[in-house]
């Protein structure tokens, strides 16, 4: 699913990533752990297309998800691109407020220019699968934190993307709601064989996953 070689990235003088290569299998399920600034962020920002490397022609860099490489695209193309390819979850749901869960959740359908009888039925089954189906036409405020965060994780699903990163998609949730969330994350993975790249400092998931990746100084060590 992904396969990148030689990734840098330098904040002027500050080099936060050193050379890191990284393979995902499909239908892993992958953790990063490593302590603050280790560059974990950094790095799946730059695998999620939302941050590029630093000099990538310098280093000979190499990254393809599903065997295409964006490095060089352009930011349309790269916007399409992610928008096919790539869901995220973030620590904090960033539902928009004024919208319903349902609503929330078929934004990124509409962006795509999916079709709207599919996009809904695609989105029922989501609720489903994360077991929030009472809760389509609630706002984010009338959601449990735990909730919320199953709804981002429905809205980074609905386009059907290749890989999901998750940036510490439990961090602010308590123990019981995150691993609830890590139980859904694996049902995901078996019922879609869906890719998951999650950072985490929760030990917990990041012992039950497939392959736990150490970061530390802007490398993976481990
Ligand atoms: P982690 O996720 O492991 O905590 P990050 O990738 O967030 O690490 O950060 C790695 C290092 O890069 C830190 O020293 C951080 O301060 C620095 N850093 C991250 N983003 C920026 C930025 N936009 N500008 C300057 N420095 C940054
Ligand atoms: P938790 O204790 O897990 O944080 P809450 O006490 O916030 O959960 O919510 C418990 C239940 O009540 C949840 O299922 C949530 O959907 C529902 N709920 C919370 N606030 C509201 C509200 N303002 N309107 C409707 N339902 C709500």
């Amino acid at each position: 699913m992904i396969k990148a070689r030689n990734i840098h990235k330098s904040y002027g003088n500050l080099e936060v990533l050193k050379g890191v290569d990284i393979h995902i299998k499909v239908g892993e399920v992958v953790s990063i752990v490593g302590e603050s600034g280790a560059g974990k962020s950094t790095l799946l920002q730059i695998l999620g297309t939302l941050d590029l490397p630093t000099n990538s022609k310098g280093f000979d860099t190499e990254i393809t998800i599903a065997g295409e490489s964006f490095i060089n695209m352009n930011d349309k193309q790269l916007s399409k691109f992610r928008n096919q390819n790539i869901g995220f979850v973030f620590q904090f749901h960033q539902l928009l407020p004024e919208f319903t869960a349902l609503e929330n959740v078929l934004l990124p359908t509409k962006i795509a220019g999916a079709s709207e009888k599919e996009a809904i039925e695609k989105a029922y089954a989501l609720f489903e699968d994360l077991k929030i189906e009472q809760r389509l036409h609630h706002k984010p405020n009338q959601l449990s934190g735990g909730e919320a965060q199953r709804v981002a994780v429905a809205r980074a699903l609905i386009n059907s993307p290749k890989i999901i990163f998750a940036d510490e998609p439990t961090g602010n949730l308590d123990s019981k709601n995150a691993d609830d969330l890590h139980r859904l994350f694996f049902d995901l993975r078996d019922k879609y064989n869906q890719t998951f790249v999650i950072v985490t400092h929760n030990p917990g998931l990041a012992e039950i996953t497939d392959r736990k990746l150490v970061m530390k100084d802007g490398m993976i060590i481990e």
